[in-house]
Order: structure tokens, then sequence, then C-alpha cells
């Protein structure tokens, strides 16, 4: 069984060079963490601890130009940053798809499971 929560940040950026997005300006990021496993007396896992460690790691983020983390942030990049960090608080493998604004996401799964 699937288990999933959906956070919100906004933020600004830019992309060096590129013709349409090289000029600064924002989206509001909608980023899906998804977890696959079997339950334990009932659950896979609690929403408040997901969402506890998911939101500690977007606090870094909103309201904060993600040029300031990464060279080109495109939505690939913020993912796998994203993917990084949530990684260090999450004991399991997951799915993250962010998206960026309305019908447009980057999606990884990490690893295997701790
Ligand atoms: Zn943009």
């Amino acid at each position: 069984m699937k288990l999933g929560i959906t956070e919100y940040i906004d933020c600004a950026h830019y992309l060096p060079g590129h013709s349409k997005c090289g000029r600064l300006h924002g989206h509001t990021y909608t980023v899906d963490v998804i977890i696959e496993g079997e339950k334990r007396e009932g659950m896979i896992v609690d929403f408040a601890e997901l969402k506890s460690n998911v939101r500690l790691v977007l606090a870094e983020y909103d309201h904060r130009s993600f040029n300031e983390f990464l060279d080109y942030p495109s939505v690939e990049n913020i993912c796998e940053l994203l993917a990084t960090k949530i990684t260090d608080k999450l004991p399991y493998s997951f799915t993250i798809r962010v998206w960026e604004g309305h019908g447009k996401y980057a999606e990884l799964t990490t690893g295997v499971s701790r």
C-alpha cells in the first residue's frame, strides 16, 4: 500500500541563460512525498511523523530563492535537492514529486529502505 502527503512552498528562482525563465520569478511548489510499505498495527507510518519531517526540510526553502542553493534551479534539480534532504530525515525509501506551478512536475524514487 502507498501513503502520501502533499505540502506547499512558495519560492523564487531564475534559470541563468534561459530565454523565458532567466528572469527572477516565483512559483508555488507542490511537493508530494509517497512511501510504500506494509501496515504495522494498522499504519504504514503516522501522517504526523511524515509531515513534520518533510515540513522541517521544506521550511529551509519556503519564501526564499532556490538560486541561493542551486546554480541551475530547474524543477529536476530542485526535486533532487529536496529528495537528498528528506532522505536524511526519513528511514525509508520514498517517491517525491515536485510540481512547479500547475501541470509540470519532476519525480524520483529514492533507493532501498534503510
Ligand atoms: Zn520558474
